[in-house]
């Protein structure tokens, strides 16, 4: 099977480039979600822990029990409530609030404009009267934000209603309640960040991709992928590779199959416009289940090593190039 190498190194030195940001590690919730973009969640809770980061956020309560160990304190994005001391629950809507356990802890999420999740300013009064009637602790207020990636003033509108919010909630007497709005994009942008967490995810695994006119911040991408060699053969000029006969040798060469597929969460892409590894070898015809072809006979190869040229290459972004690796696949950390 294809294998997957992480870089901890490259994965620190992202680290550190947040930090710089946040002005501390305390700061950093790591973004674990979804076997943490791909590269793998116990791995990676491990690792970010061992550098000193005690806050994570998770998609549901099943990946926080699988990281519980790693982490003080975890932020959970949805799903199933079950009260925890360690465990604080975004709330996306007013239903939640009101069928949530109590003892609750709570990030009550605020739809400041990307209307997908949380609750309006409209609602907040609300909110808050039931956070109090249900006997849940508020420990934390976000948003999150649509446009955070683009050049404009979305996001400072976006900011301001948030301000809005932490007025009425204050006014309302609620304290120690933490604050966050900044996924990677906004925490990049930002020069004076002076929240009390950022929640980042695609800037720890290296692959945020800069928007023209952005600064720069030097991140190194975390996750490789390498296949091996399954089988090898010579082929005349004329001869037909794979399903639908897509490549012909255009003279006689030598090809190998490796062990990597479309069931392994790779894309299959078009065999029209095959994909590059890093090394220039051009996939040949199209990319079978478990198989793809290339040129040449190395026992191992380098299919990806920044999922930003792959996702260009796909026409998606970074996210859901290693989002979509299989769990199955192996991965270690060098
Ligand atoms: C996934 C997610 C993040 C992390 O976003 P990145 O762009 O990967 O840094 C932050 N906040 C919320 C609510 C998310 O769902």
């Amino acid at each position: 099977m294809a294998y997957i190498i992480l870089n901890r190194s490259n994965f620190y030195h992202n680290l550190s480039q947040i930090a710089l940001k946040t002005g501390s590690l305390d700061k950093i919730a790591i973004v674990l979600k979804d076997n943490a973009y791909g590269h793998g969640t116990i791995l990676m809770a491990r690792l970010a822990s061992e550098f000193g980061i005690s806050k994570a956020v998770v998609r549901n309560y099943q990946e926080a029990l699988v990281i519980e160990q790693y982490f003080d304190d975890i932020i959970i994005l949805g799903g199933e409530i079950h009260p925890k001391p360690n465990l604080s629950y975004a709330i996306n809507s007013i239903e939640t609030l009101k069928t949530a356990p109590t003892d609750t802890r709570i990030e009550l999420k605020i739809d400041t404009g990307m209307h997908r999740n949380g609750i309006g300013a409209a609602q907040l009064p609300e909110a808050l009267s039931l956070i109090e009637k249900h006997g849940h602790r508020l420990t934390g207020l976000m948003t999150h934000f649509r446009s955070a990636d683009e050049l404009g003033s979305e996001l400072f509108w976006q900011q301001k209603e948030f301000e809005k919010t932490k007025m009425i909630v204050r006014r309302a007497g609620f304290k120690d309640i933490r604050i966050h709005s900044c996924n990677s994009a906004a925490l990049l942008r930002s020069h004076n960040f002076k929240e009390d967490i950022v929640r980042a995810g695609i800037a720890a695994y290296g692959i945020y991709q800069f928007p023209k006119g952005f600064d720069a911040v030097d991140l190194k991408p975390v996750l490789s992928l390498h296949a091996r060699r399954v089988s090898s053969r010579n082929l005349g000029k004329g001869a037909k590779v794979g399903y639908g006969g897509d490549f012909t040798a255009p003279s006689d060469m030598r090809i190998s199959t490796y062990d990597l597929g479309y069931g392994d969460g790779w894309r299959r892409g078009s065999s029209a416009k095959p994909y590059t590894t890093p090394d220039g070898a051009s996939f040949l015809g199209r990319v079978s289940m478990d198989f793809v072809a290339l040129e040449g006979d190395k026992e191992e190869i380098c299919i990806m090593n920044d999922a930003r040229i792959a996702a260009e290459h796909f026409g998606t972004i970074s996210y859901e190039t290693t989002t979509a690796l299989s769990a199955e696949i192996p991965r270690t950390v060098i």
